[in-house]
C-alpha cells in the first residue's frame, strides 16, 4: 500500500504545483522587497521591481544570493519578519567556513517539520514506528528537523542525538527502534559497532534508515543496507533553506523529490549563472516561497546535481534531484584535474574496502600530491599485510582509471581512522593551510 503524509500535495498534478509556485512567488517577492533592505538593494542594483515578477518564468530576473551575502548580512540582515515573531534559531555546521544562522517563526517550523514528516512516511514510517534520531541536536538542523517530523507522523521518537554508539545500539535493541535517522557515515559506524558487539541484523528491528547531511555513494548505501538489514533512504537539505527535508527519497531510490510547494529549484551554470535546461548538471539554486522569517530568493547552494521531472512509480509528482555529487567547493583540483571525494569513495567500496578513508592533498616542490589513507577491514587484515604490493597496485590502478591521476595509497590496520558521529571529514587539503 502506498502511503503519503500529504497526498493531495505530494501527488498534485504538475499544473497545480505550477499554480502554487506562481502565486506564492509573486507574493514572496513583494514581501521580501518590502521587508528586507538587503535584498531590496540587490534588486534595485539589478533594476528589478516586484512588478517584473508575474510567474516562475520571471524567476531568472531576480538576483542571486550566496553564502557570502549571508555572512555579510549576519546575523539579522536577511530577515523578512521582526525578531519578536521568531521562535527559533538554527545554524549551519560550518563545514566550509563561518557558520550562518537562520530564523524561524512557528509557521516556518511547522512547514519544515511537515517536510521531514513526508520523508519519514516515504520511508514507511507510521504511528507504529519507533524512530531513533541520532543526528546531532542543538544548532545543527539534523536532530531538531527529524525529531519534529517524527512527532508529526506520530512515531515514538527517541531523541538520542549523536555519539555513545554502544548505548545507541542498546536502546535500539531494548526499545525496538524501526527507523534510524543519522548521517550515512554514522550509520556505517553504528553497523560496524553492532557486529563488533557480537550482534546480527536478527537482533534489531530496524527496517529503514533516513540518511543525509553529507554526500554518500550508491556503494555506501548498499553496504549500510546490508550491515543494518534495512532499506536506506537519502534526505537532503540545508539550514539556509530550512534544514533536512528540502527533498527526500521515495521507495524507488532514484533521486529525491523536492518539496516544490515550498521551494522552487533551478540548475545554473556555476561559472556564468545562466539557467540550464532540465536534465543538465549544474549548481542547485533554491527560492523559498512559503517561509516567513528567513525566505531566501535564488540562493546558490553550491551543490552540484541534476533535476529530472519524470513519472515516478511512487505516485509523487514533485521534481527529483539526483544525489549531489558534492559541493562545488568540495571539488579538489589536483594537478589541474577535478576530483570529487565521492569518486574516490565509489572506487574504494567497489574494491571491497569499508568507507573508512582519508584524502590528503598537499603541494611539494610546486607539484600537487594526492595521498589516500585506506583502512583494511578485519578480514583483509588477517589475509594481507599493510604493505601488500598487489593490493596497493590494484587500488592505485582503479583510482587512476577513475580520476585520471595516480594517488599514493597507504593501507592502514583496522580502526586507525577516527569514525564520524556527524558529518565525516574526508579531506585534509594542506595547500589551503599554506595559501
Ligand atoms: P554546512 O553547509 O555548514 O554543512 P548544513 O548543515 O546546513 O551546513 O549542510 C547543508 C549541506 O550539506 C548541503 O548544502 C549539502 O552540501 C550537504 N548535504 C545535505 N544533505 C545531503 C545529501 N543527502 N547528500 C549530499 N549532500 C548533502
Ligand atoms: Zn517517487
Amino acid at each position: 500500500m502506498k502511503r503519503y503524509y500529504q497526498p493531495e500535495i505530494e501527488c498534485a498534478p504538475y499544473e497545480q504545483i505550477k499554480a502554487w509556485q506562481d502565486e506564492r512567488l509573486v507574493k514572496q517577492v513583494k514581501n521580501v522587497y518590502e521587508n528586507n533592505t538587503y535584498y531590496r538593494k540587490l534588486m534595485e542594483e539589478k533594476g528589478v521591481t516586484p512588478d517584473d515578477i508575474q510567474s516562475t518564468e520571471d524567476l531568472h530576473k531576480l538576483p542571486f544570493l550566496t553564502k557570502a551575502d549571508l555572512r555579510e548580512a549576519y546575523p539579522y540582515g536577511l530577515m523578512s519578519r521582526p525578531l519578536r515573531d521568531c521562535v527559533r534559531i538554527q545554524s549551519t555546521s560550518g563545514t566550509t567556513g563561518r557558520r550562518v544562522v537562520a530564523f524561524y517563526t512557528q509557521h516556518d517550523l511547522d512547514l519544515w517539520e511537515e517536510c521531514c514528516a513526508r520523508a519519514i512516511v516515504a520511508a514507511g514510517g507510521t504511528k507504529d514506528d519507533v524512530c531513533q534520531v541520532c543526528y546531532g541536536y542543538g544548532l545543527f538542523t539534523g536532530g531538531p528537523g527529524l525529531n519534529g517530523g517524527s512527532h508529526k507522523v506520530g512515531c515514538l521518537t527517541l531523541p538520542m542525538s549523536s555519539g555513545n554508539t554502544e548505548r545507541q545500539i542498546q536502546f535500539m535493541r531494548d526499545l525496538g527502534s524501526t527507523i534510524l535517522c543519522c548521517t550515512p557515515s554514522y550509520a556505517a559506524y553504528i553497523g560496524e559497532t553492532l557486529h563488533e558487539m557480537g550482534f546480527t541484523t536478527d537482533d534489531i528491528r530496524l527496517k529503514a534508515g533516513i540518511f543525509g547531511a553529507e554526500p554518500w555513494t550508491e556503494e555506501m548505501r548498499r553496504d549500510i543496507e546490508k550491515s543494518l538489514g534495512i532499506k536506506a533512504y537519502d534526505i537532503y537539505g540545508l539550514t539556509e533553506i530550512s534544514g533536512p527535508g528540502v527533498s527526500f527519497e521515495c521507495e524507488e531510490q532514484t533521486g529525491m523529490h523536492i518539496n516544490e510547494d515550498h521551494f522552487i529549484a533551478e540548475i545554473i551554470d556555476p561559472e556564468t549563472g545562466e539557467v540550464l535546461p532540465e536534465g543538465s548538471k549544474g549548481e542547485l539554486v533554491f527560492t523559498s516561497i512559503t517561509k516567513e522569517a528567513f525566505p531566501l530568493l535564488r540562493y546558490r547552494t553550491r551543490d552540484i546535481c541534476i533535476l529530472k521531472r519524470e513519472k515516478c512509480s511512487c505516485g509523487r509528482t514533485h521534481i527529483k534531484m539526483t544525489k549531489p555529487m558534492g559541493r562545488s567547493d568540495d571539488m579538489l583540483i589536483i594537478r589541474g584535474v577535478n576530483v570529487f571525494p565521492s569518486q574516490i569513495e565509489a572506487v574504494l567500496l567497489k574494491q571491497g574496502y569499508a568507507p573508512n578513508y582519508q584524502i590528503l592533498v598537499d603541494r611539494v616542490n610546486n607539484t600537487d600530491t594526492l595521498d589516500i589513507n585506506v583502512e583494511l577491514t578485519s578480514e583483509q587484515f588477517t589475509k594481507y599485510s599493510e604493505d601488500d604490493t598487489t593490493l596497493k597496485k590494484n587500488l592505485t590502478d582503479a583510482l587512476k582509471t577513475m580520476l585520471g591521476i595516480r594517488p599514493k595509497i597507504h593501507l592502514l590496520p583496522p580502526k586507525s581512522i577516527t569514525r564520524s558521529e556527524g558529518k565525516a571529514v574526508r579531506v585534509i587539503d594542506k595547500r589551503k593551510l599554506i595559501d
